[in-house]
Formats: structure tokens, C-alpha cells, sequence
């Protein structure tokens, strides 16, 4: 792979045409052995977050032996880098096409489920093997998560006792229960909420669980979001598995995809048109900007420009290069006032959720990847701040807006007499 040291030794190279994934391995690095020195468990990459090679290759190097599939094409993905490692495939839904070709032709042996009719389907696709790890995805509380995870999968609590002794009972291997407190998890006792819900319903069920699996969830840092230090959900997690009715034995597990990439990658691109605070990008929702589309989330951002630029802040709106009028990102994304067609901007924390949600739509989503050994723009490690602030003058018209959409009130009648 290419490298430079930022994305403006990369800019002043030469001008990339198409988008480029600036990517920091040593970022992952971090981030994978933070979580295997402070998780009293197994740390399991959800693949999903970012199935780059590079990512795989790092958290292998760095001892991240277990993966989370959720698919054929994953599990071919991780094999082909990591032949050893441990996969689990914690789809709560699969082809019968796709346990067998995991069982028999992959060594996968975990499997996720939510229902008696997955249940049957493991057990025939798999020739009624006996060494099955499998594991209950159970249904919980998606509180203080930016993105729920709860509504399509996980058994509601009061079903899920009989499906606690089905599993117990299909298996003289690993029996466990796994949930999702949803993506971007703001809150770390969410975790140790949904462990009680799983100890309760183990304990109605009357089967103790061989394996505690607390899925993802774990945040990173987005301009207005500032989550609880890291170690604050683990300890949140440590708290909850010794308060469940577990034997000795049981397995904690955790399946981090976010966490260990978001601050690991950000996507550098380029400005085609400025109509007036409107940016025309060669990236967008299509491509790696998903979340800045659906979920409307301001990704930090940084005009690379080899030259001077206004002091002078402005926010932008940017769209992409599709011709579906979706394709836009509101933002507001902060950038100097002079931004003008040929700039590059640089959009940071772009690491999970980003390439892995890259189209092919229009023609658009062929992205270059260059390695960078600068410090992400926030980090949850030590890398880099904690935080991203706001520009000041985005705190003033944040006041202001606040300001003007006060209720009429006498703090409010007074402030305007003055
Ligand atoms: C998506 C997913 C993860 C990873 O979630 P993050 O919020 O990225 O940490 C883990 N486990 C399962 C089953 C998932 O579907």
C-alpha cells in the first residue's frame, strides 16, 4: 500500500481523483489491545464494521484470533487472511446452504439464533452435529444506543426459556446467550441492564449458559456525541456478568466492530462545484457516507489545501455524486469560508460503517486506500483528544438557535429587554 505521512503529503503528490480511504493501521492496533488487556474475555471483531483486508491483517497481528461473520462471502474474507481464526457466525438467520458450507467446509462450529425454526435449521444443516456452540440471541432494551439493534432480531424474554433448554439440550458443546445493545451504545449500563435480562431468563429457563456474549455497541466519538471513557463499559460489563447466575466456567465474549476501527480510517475527497453553501463531493451516501445521510451524523471534517486558506469558519452542506437527490449530507459541516471547486476535504472517523457500505451505484464507489501514520482527529485510546468540539462559532449559533426557540419565558423577556 501507498503511504504518506498526512493527507496533504498525499494531496501535494499528486490529486487523487477518486475518493481515497486514509488508513491507520497502528490506530486498530491500539484500539484491539486495549480491549484484550482490559476485557476479562474473548474479544470477537464483528467483520460488518469494516471488512477491509488491512483491517483483518492488523487485528490478527495484534491477537484478535476470533471474528464475527455474518455471511459466506465473511467467512471466505477472514479465512483466506487468517486461516486459524476462530470464526462465529451470529446471524440470528441463515440459509441451510450457508450453515452447511460454514460447518463442513469452514470449521465454523458457533452459531447465533433466535428462534426454535433456526434452531432445526442448524441442527439439519449440520447433520445433527453434536459439537455445536450455539448461542441465543436474546432480545433486550436498546436505550442510549444512536442506532437500535433490537428491532428485527433477539427472542422477547418471556419466550426465551424454552428456547434456553432447546439449545441446552441440542448441544454437549457451548450453550450461551448473546444480545446487541445497539450501535453507538451512549450508556455503559445498558450492558449490564441486558446481562440481567439474560441471567433472569437462564434462570426461569433452569440451564446455566456456557458462554456470555455482550455483542457490540461500543462508541466512538462524533462531533456532539461524547461518550463515557471506554473503561466505563467494560466495567459496566464486569459488573453484570459477576451479578449473573453463571458457573465458574462461563465464557464472557464481546463482539466490538465500531470501537476498534472508527478512529482508524477517514476518507479524503474532493469538492467539484460550490453552490454557494452547498458542496458537490466525488463521495456520498452511495459511498462511504451512509451514516452522514441516514443518520445525519456531522463527521468531523478538515480542508487539505497546499495553501492558505480564510480563518473564517462556514458550515456546508455537501452532496454526492449520484443523481439521486437522496444522495446528500446536511451536516453542518464546519470548513473555511473560501472553499472553492479542486479543495479536498477530509472526512474523519470514517473507519467503520464507511467503505463497508460503499455502492457501486452511478458508476461511483471505486475508492483508493493509502496508508497515514498521522493521529486520528478524536480517540477513545490516547491517540488523540476525547473529544471533537464544535467550532465556536457553531457553540454561537447553537446558542442562538436555543435562544430563539425558547418558550416565552421570564428568563427569556428579560434577556431581550437588556
Ligand atoms: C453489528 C454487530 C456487531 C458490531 O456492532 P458495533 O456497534 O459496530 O460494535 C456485533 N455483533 C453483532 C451480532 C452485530 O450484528
Amino acid at each position: 500500500m501507498i503511504k504518506h505521512h498526512t493527507s496533504l503529503d498525499l494531496v501535494r503528490a499528486r490529486s487523487p481523483e477518486r475518493p481515497v480511504a486514509l488508513v491507520r493501521p497502528d490506530a486498530v492496533t491500539v484500539a484491539a489491545q486495549w480491549f484484550q488487556a482490559n476485557l476479562k474475555g474473548d474479544v470477537f471483531y464483528a467483520v460488518k464494521a469494516n471488512p477491509s483486508p488491512w483491517v483483518i491483517e492488523t487485528l490478527w497481528k495484534a491477537g484478535v484470533t476470533s471474528y464475527d461473520v455474518a455471511s459466506i462471502p465473511e467467512i471466505e474474507l477472514v479465512r483466506a487472511i487468517a486461516p486459524e481464526a476462530r470464526l462465529a457466525f451470529m446471524h440470528p438467520v441463515k440459509s441451510r446452504v450457508a450453515i452447511s458450507a460454514a460447518y463442513f467446509d469452514h470449521g465454523v462450529r458457533t452459531f447465533a439464533l433466535d428462534t426454535h425454526e433456526e434452531l432445526e435449521k442448524i441442527l439439519d444443516a449440520t447433520g445433527g452435529a453434536k459439537d455445536l456452540n450455539l448461542i441465543v440471541r436474546m432480545g433486550v432494551s436498546a436505550e442510549g444506543a444512536a442506532y437500535s439493534l433490537s428491532g428485527k432480531f433477539g427472542i422477547p424474554a418471556e419466550q426465551a426459556p424454552a428456547l434456553l433448554r432447546a439449545a441446552r439440550q441440542a448441544t454437549s458443546a457451548l450453550m450461551g446467550v448473546s444480545f446487541h445493545v445497539g450501535s453507538q451504545c451512549m450508556r455503559p449500563t445498558a450492558f449490564q441492564a441486558a446481562m440481567a435480562q439474560c441471567s433472569r431468563a437462564l434462570v426461569r429457563a433452569g440451564v446455566f449458559a456456557d458462554v456470555v456474549d455482550v455483542g457490540g455497541g461500543f462508541p466512538s466519538i462524533y462531533p456532539g456525541m461524547h461518550p463515557a471513557d471506554m473503561s466505563e463499559y467494560i466495567d459496566a460489563i464486569h459488573r453484570g456478568f459477576a451479578e449473573m447466575m453463571v458457573h465458574e466456567t462461563t465464557e464472557l465474549w464481546a463482539e466490538p466492530g465500531r470501537a476498534l476501527v472508527a478512529e482508524a480510517s477517514s476518507v479524503l475527497c474532493k469538492v467539484e462545484l460550490r453552490k454557494g453553501d452547498a458542496l458537490y463531493l466525488n463521495e456520498g451516501s452511495y459511498g462511504t457516507l451512509f451514516d452522514a445521510t441516514h443518520s445525519k451524523w456531522p463527521f468531523p471534517v478538515k480542508l487539505v489545501r497546499d495553501g492558505e486558506a480564510a480563518a473564517e469558519l462556514k458550515p456546508y452542506r455537501f452532496y454526492g455524486p449520484t443523481c439521486d437527490s437522496i444522495d446528500q449530507m446536511p451536516g453542518p459541516f464546519w470548513l473555511p469560508a473560501d472553499v472553492r471547486e479542486g479543495d479536498y476535504i477530509e472526512i474523519g472517523m470514517m473507519g467503520a460503517y464507511g467503505v463497508a457500505m460503499s455502492t457501486r451505484f452511478n458508476g461511483f464507489g471505486d475508492t483508493e486506500t493509502v496508508l497515514v501514520d498521522d493521529a486520528p482527529m478524536a480517540s477513545m485510546f490516547g491517540l488523540a483528544p476525547r473529544a471533537i468540539p464544535l467550532p465556536r462559532i457553531a457553540e454561537e449559533e447553537e446558542r442562538k438557535v436555543v435562544r430563539f426557540s425558547r418558550p416565552k419565558g421570564n428568563s427569556g423577556k428579560r434577556r431581550r429587554r437588556r
